[in-house]
């Protein structure tokens, strides 16, 4: 797909990611920002940074918004949502732990793998999505499970920061996140609508 205007993520949108990585589910839906740069399309190498350590999969379904949303409610946000789009929210982890913001540990360079947008109409409450390393299935949710539900989410967000056609929202990760390595290959699926494929490469 075109890349997105900006990219606004969730963190702790599943209770057990929340609990995997040792923290509370949010009151309120935990915000950040990707920058557009880091996009990159299925097929393309995710580049481990020099340095980074341990850097992270993250399967989430993405959100394709197709009309202003500015201090909208969860029925308007609901009927603004375009398409959906799998996407890998890779996170180098010692960066997110110590940098004290988020911008190089959730931006850098080929941190976000997005696949082909699915136009919906789509049912937002049943999207199933998977992610695989290698092959082997390491997560599954659905968006049923999410603690903020998708038009609640983008409900929200328009509260603080309006969401314009072609921007992407990102709506969290499930269980089962886990690290790569060079020579792996990833693959987040939202199942029947969009894949987004990365070999996993670590530059000289
Ligand atoms: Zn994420």
């Amino acid at each position: 797909m075109e890349r997105p205007g900006k990219i606004v993520c969730v963190g702790r949108n599943y209770r057990e990611h929340a609990k995997e990585m040792g923290n509370e589910v949010p009151a309120e839906p935990l915000l950040f920002l990707k920058p557009p740069s880091c996009v990159t399309a299925t097929g393309a190498s995710i580049e481990l940074p020099p340095g980074a350590g341990r850097v992270d999969f993250e399967g989430e379904v993405g959100i394709v918004i197709g009309a202003r949303l500015r201090k909208a409610t969860a029925e308007q946000s609901a009927a603004a949502v375009r398409g959906v789009v799998a996407a890998n929210d890779v996170s180098a982890r010692e960066w997110q732990k110590n940098d004290g913001q988020w911008a190089r540990a959730k931006g850098s360079d080929t941190f976000l793998p997005l696949g082909e947008e699915s136009r919906g109409p789509h049912d937002l409450g049943a999207l199933t999505l998977v992610t695989r390393l290698n092959g082997v299935e390491k997560q599954r949710g659905s968006t049923s499970e999410l603690v903020f539900p998708i038009p609640v989410l983008l409900s929200y967000i328009s509260r603080f920061i309006t969401l314009e056609p072609g921007d992407v929202v990102l709506t969290g990760t499930p269980s089962g996140v886990g690290a790569l390595k060079a020579g792996d290959v990833v693959e987040v699926e939202v199942v029947g609508h969009s894949t987004v494929r990365s070999p996993v490469v670590a530059p000289a």
